[in-house]
């Protein structure tokens, strides 16, 4: 594998505490082109800017889609991944959603382990940091014309977080969005595409300038249905049952949110992935039994919701405080992360 080494190193961090998430990008970065209808050998190369002619197709029509993963530093020392198989496995369906080409997961796994061991000095130890994988691809053809690109761009940087949300695990307020819709049965919303998240930015800044952090997006055709937040999945835990909705083609199928399932189904809680309608929720408030609400993702694995805005009113769960199922899952999947836990599901894997 062509590897070229950066002559600038840029200076690492010094205060973990102040990372957040996604300022900062490590010295290297992978790259693999796509033309002539298949993928070149993946390169090492420095971190720097693309330059592109205004015309690339990617810059009009937006055919492009991401991955999130996280990368680990153990206590003994070890560089670990979380579940990346599954997240190479999403990238290329939402590929074949988006007309572009799927990649070899075997081929472009390999060459992250070599670039995560390259840059192995930037992964932060701290609780609750990790260094953030993001694989990409875009449309790369210079070409208006509107069809499916004929030439691809594949990159994975990385960049080492700490906590997600900046008050740490802060229950967060989020704002139900009755009117604005992020994803249709039959569009794009179960792909990790671009556009997913250029369209939920305007709910999302809608949510914060009412004093919220997030929007609660809801099913696109009656508006009644909790869908997802963010860029997080839903559950809530209404009497004995832990409910999220159901992967009907609107929601963006979550590697959290399955690491919640697999582990509450264990662990003997009552699961169930159904539809979940406003009315419901308010009821379930009304009469004492929504004990608690959270959200699930990469970033920031499981984030207690404290508040619910709907209609004019705050929902607050739990008196404001993360609840107990929710903190069972954090402490359950942080510590199979970092391997405080056993590894009971298989979910880590050693970069050698
Ligand atoms: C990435 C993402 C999630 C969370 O998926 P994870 O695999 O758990 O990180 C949830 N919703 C949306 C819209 C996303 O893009």
């Amino acid at each position: 594998m062509k590897i070229t080494k950066t002559t600038a190193p840029k200076a690492k961090y010094t205060d973990t505490s102040k990372l957040g998430f996604g300022k900062y990008f490590t010295d290297h970065m992978l790259v693999m082109e796509y033309e002539n209808g298949a993928w070149g050998e993946p390169e090492i190369c420095p971190y720097a800017p693309f330059s592109m002619p205004p015309a690339t197709n990617l810059l009009h029509y937006g055919q492009g889609i991401f991955e999130g993963a996280k990368a680990y530093r153990t206590e003994d020392g070890k560089i670990t991944v979380f579940r990346i198989d599954d997240n190479f496995a999403r990238m290329n369906r939402s590929a074949t959603r988006m007309c572009m080409p799927t990649i070899d997961a075997d081929v472009v796994k390999s060459a992250l382990f070599e670039l995560l061991r390259l840059e192995q000095d930037w992964i932060p130890t701290a609780p609750g940091t990790a260094l953030y994988i993001r694989p990409t691809m875009i449309a790369d053809e210079e070409m208006l014309g509107v069809h499916a690109s004929k030439r691809y761009k594949f990159f994975i940087i990385l960049s080492p977080v700490g906590s997600y949300y900046a008050n740490g695990l802060e229950p967060t307020k989020i704002l139900v969005e009755e009117h604005l819709v992020r994803a249709a049965i039959g569009g794009t919303g179960e792909a990790k595409c671009m556009g997913n998240y250029a369209c939920s930015l305007m709910g999302g800044e809608y949510a914060n300038r009412k004093g919220y952090d997030q929007a609660l997006w809801l099913d696109a055709a009656e508006h009644k249905y909790v869908e997802e937040v963010g860029s997080m999945n839903m559950f809530f835990v209404i009497s004995d049952t832990v409910v999220t909705p159901a992967l009907v083609g609107s929601i963006l199928p979550g590697i959290t949110r399955d690491s919640a399932l697999q582990v509450l189904r264990k662990y003997g809680y009552r699961v169930e992935e159904r539809r979940i309608g406003m009315d419901e929720i308010v009821a379930a408030y009304d009469n004492g039994q929504l004990k608690e609400a959270f959200g699930t993702g990469t970033a920031a694995v499981i984030s207690p919701v404290g508040v619910i805005g709907f209609r004019g009113k705050d929902m607050v769960i739990n008196g404001g405080k993360m609840g107990e199922i929710t903190a069972f899952l954090y402490d359950k999947i942080t510590g199979i992360q970092s391997e405080r836990c056993a590894d009971e599901f298989g979910w880590v894997t050693e970069v050698k």
